[in-house]
């Protein structure tokens, strides 16, 4: 992956300072994240953006589906693809609903996404695809069989044309507002700040078949473990 903008169209425009082309960033925001958007167009030329689980192997980003999926099978046809992916972090609650904003962290990917048909690059997808949601739970359950990995259709859409784009901080408040000889009266009471935004893991839930003498698995703990994305 190239470390400025490998295209015109990745080259970002509007605020661009919040924006980068830095690999371990692109990389970074891709992992932290349980699942993408990927956008395309229908036969009919109508646009579709579909939440998915994708994994990141190298510079080779996967998904997975039911080999039935009309949205993947469009993608195997080799059309151009836009792969979303984005992390709330905060609320930024600034003086004026103008200048209110969100922290947050955002890739963009565009590209053609290649049909996975070799069997080991199956099987290595499907294993990151389980280990990107719960590390070490492969591991942990039956392996697919064959008939199962038949269902399923695996694409990779290679990690080369992306940007990402990072808010963090404080409003940016119009300094109007916070002028004591112009904005004091509108701008002096009004509550500014960030709240936060997280996404954790709760306790288990033992499902309501489950044998009571099976214990909870290493890779359930270690999720609890690091309940933060
Ligand atoms: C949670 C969240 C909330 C947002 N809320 C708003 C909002 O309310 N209003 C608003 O105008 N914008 C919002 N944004 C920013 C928005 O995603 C765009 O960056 C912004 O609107 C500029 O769009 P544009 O079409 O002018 O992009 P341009 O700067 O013209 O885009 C050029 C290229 O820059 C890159 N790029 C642009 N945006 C992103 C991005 N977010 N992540 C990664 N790469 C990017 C892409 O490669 C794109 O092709 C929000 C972003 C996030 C993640």
């Amino acid at each position: 992956m190239s470390s400025g903008p490998t295209s015109d169209r990745t080259r970002l425009r509007r605020e661009a300072d919040r924006g980068s082309h830095d690999p371990e960033l692109i990389r970074s925001i891709i992992d932290a994240a349980p699942m993408c958007h990927l956008g395309l167009t229908d036969h009919d030329g109508h646009p579709l953006v579909i939440p998915t689980i994708h994994a990141r192997v190298g510079e080779q980003l996967y998904v997975h589906g039911s080999a039935a999926s009309r949205t993947l099978r469009r993608l195997a046809e080799g059309i151009e693809v836009c792969c979303t992916i984005t992390h709330l972090d905060g609320i930024v609650l600034a003086r004026s609903a103008f200048w209110s904003s969100m922290n947050y962290r955002s890739v963009m990917i565009f590209g053609r996404a290649r049909l996975v048909t070799d069997p080991e690059e199956i099987e290595l997808a499907l294993d990151a695809i389980v280990e990107h949601i719960a590390p070490g739970r492969s591991a942990e359950v039956r392996r697919s069989t064959p008939k199962e990995i038949g269902a399923t259709k695996v694409l990779a859409l290679t990690i080369d044309e992306a940007s990402a784009k990072v808010r963090t901080g404080d409003p940016n408040d119009d300094p109007a507002d916070l002028d004591p000889e112009v904005g004091a009266e509108v701008g002096a009471g009004v509550w500014a700040g960030v709240i936060p935004v997280t996404t954790q893991f709760g306790s288990p839930i033992p499902a309501a078949n489950l044998d009571n003498e099976v214990p909870l698995p290493t890779s359930a703990r270690g999720l609890l473990e690091h309940d933060e994305r």
